[in-house]
This record gives structure tokens, sequence and C-alpha cells, in this order.
């Protein structure tokens, strides 16, 4: 069966934004594949960072992928530097990618261009991506649209190295994306994605009083400035596809009419959101406080995972070095 791997930055509590476009999509292929989620936090050090820090978000990510859905049961869910072969295998690939081909990625010339010193860890990024996904031997990967670029230059490693070590007997299959539903949640300002750097988010672990405080003021459709126009659901580009992502299809249908009749103002429709909201986030926000509440049950879970991911990547490895005579004193 096809075998699943993504990988989340371990930037904190996750916002809504991670959990539309990511993780309510791998809660529900968990029952479908064979998967492996990451916590990517070798990836993280390449920006800068505090160690204290990284620990805390590391955790709190945990807390919140296990409170969304995340099933150890199911998948391995672990943190990435618990498996040390990621960073072989990058090492591995980095010998045979073409420094034009990572100086070509649009996300590096975008973070590179916001920093004043640029480390060879951002450059490399994606070749760690490709091992990542590799190590694992998997066929598919749930990414958003960003993410394409590098999943490509994954397939082209997966490639160069089956053609070179394994070409009787390929060990790498070429992984495929698979583009998330909800492809690009737009943050509460109705300008730019969802995103914690740019402090438009909504917490998935926020009360729902602070939820109310950051939609009462969301912008909608902005040609609608008083409550008797009518306006088009289709031109809010923050409550309409919200509803469309936690509001029973009921819901959506009763937004859509009372939107283009002027039957709700905006604050109506807000309220109807929060409402859908609260129902969705209120079992998770509880699962995060009893996980929260037993940090040694959630580092134990990691632990767990962090040993079952090891035993796949030492398998692939033990073939990259038979393959790459890297075995000579085995
Ligand atoms: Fe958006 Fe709802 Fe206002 Fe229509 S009524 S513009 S869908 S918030």
């Amino acid at each position: 069966m096809a075998r699943i791997f993504s990988g989340i930055q371990p930037s904190g509590e996750l916002h809504i934004g991670n959990y539309l476009g990511a993780v309510k999509n791998w809660v529900a292929l968990q029952h479908e594949h064979p998967a492996f989620f990451c916590i990517v936090n070798y990836h993280a050090i390449t920006v800068p960072y505090t160690p204290e820090d990284l620990r805390r978000r590391t955790r709190e990510m945990a807390v919140s992928l296990f409170a969304a859905g995340l099933d150890p049961a199911r998948a391995v869910v672990f943190v990435q530097s618990d498996v040390p072969e990621h960073t072989e295998l990058a090492w591995v690939f980095n010998t045979l990618t073409p420094l034009g081909e990572l100086e070509r990625q649009v996300q590096f010339k975008d973070k590179a261009g916001r920093q004043e010193q640029v480390m060879a860890g951002l450059l490399n990024y994606p070749v760690l991506q490709a091992a990542d996904i590799l190590l694992y031997l998997a066929d598919i990967v749930p990414v958003g649209e960003d993410q394409v670029q590098h999943l490509e230059l994954s397939r082209v490693i997966a490639r160069n190295w089956n053609a070179r070590f394994a070409p009787d007997a390929p060990l790498f299959p070429e992984p495929q994306p698979r583009l998330t539903p909800m492809r690009r949640i737009v943050g509460l300002d109705g300008q730019a994605k969802m995103s914690k750097s740019l402090g438009n988010t909504i917490g998935l672990l926020e009360s729902p009083e602070a939820v109310w405080d950051k939609l009462r003021p969301a912008v909608t459709d902005e040609q609608r400035t008083r409550k008797r126009d009518p306006g088009e659901p289709e031109r809010c580009r923050t409550v309409y596809p919200l509803h469309k992502a936690f509001s029973t299809p009921a819901v959506v249908a009763e937004v859509e009419a009372n939107c283009r009749s002027a039957g709700w103002g905006c604050i109506d429709c807000k309220k109807a959101l929060h409402a859908s909201m609260t129902a969705e986030l209120a079992p998770i926000q509880a699962r995060a406080a009893d996980l929260a509440a037993r940090p040694m049950a959630v580092d134990e879970l990691l632990a767990d995972g962090g040993q079952r991911a090891r035993r796949v990547a030492r398998e692939t490895m033990a073939v990259v070095r038979d393959r790459m005579g890297l075995d000579a004193s085995a």
C-alpha cells in the first residue's frame, strides 16, 4: 500500500491554517495508508532560534498534533532529530545535487532575501527534505502548493541515486504530491496566507473568547459597507472560506442565502462561524489540555514513534551504504 510521509515545523501550537491546510488531511489519511508524520526540528535550525524555545515549540507541536487526531496506534509520529539517519541520507544526497538546482528554489530565494547572513543549511533545506521523504520510501507526500517545487527536486534526487547506484533494482520511489484539499487559508487580514509571522492567525487552542476577539474585526466582503447591502460570499476572503471548513452544509447554505439577501450582517455571520468553530475545536482543546498536563506521556509517545521510524530508516540506510560502498568496515 502506498506509504505517506509529511513533516511540519515545530512552530509551537498549531493555528487553524496549519490545521485545515495540512493536519486535518493527515488525520484522514492515517486511516487509508501507512503514514509517517515528522516534526522537522532539523529544518527549524536553518534560521535563528534559541534551544529553550525550540524545545518548547517541539513539545507544543506534538501536543497539538495528537490533540488534533493523529493516532500513534495508526501513524508513526516522531521528532526528526530522534532519527539521525535523516542527516546521514541528506549528506549522501548533497553529493548528488547540483548547486544550481538549490539556488533556483523559490523558497530559498524568498527566505535568503530576508536574512543578513545566509547559512548553507538554508540552501540545503530541500536536500534534507528529500532525505526525510525517501528515508521511508514514501510514495505520497501531502503538501501545499508552495512545496511542489521541493518535491520535484526529491524526485530528481531519487531518480539520480537509483540510476547511479541501483539501476537493476531501484530503491527509492519517485514520491508524488497529494495537494491538500484546502490549498490556501487566507489570514484574518484578508491579504496573505495565514501565518504566525504575519500575526493573522487563530490558534487551534485559543479560548472561544480569544477566537471571537479575532473574528469580530476580520475583513469580509469589502464592497459590503452597510448591513443592508447584499454581499457576495465569493468576495469574502476570510469568513466564508472558514464556514466552508468548519460549518455543516446546511449552515453554509444559510450563510450564502443570508449574505446575498442581506438577511444577515457580517457580525451575524461571524457569530454562526464562531459557533461552528467552537463545536469542532472544543474536543481538540480538551485533549490538548489533558496531554499538556502529562508531558511525560507526550515524550513517551514521541520516543516510541522515533523508535518505529528509526527501524525503517536503518533498513533504508543499510541498502544505501551497501550500494554506495560505505560499508567497508561492516
Ligand atoms: Fe462574508 Fe458572511 Fe459578511 Fe457575507 S455575510 S460578506 S459571507 S461575513
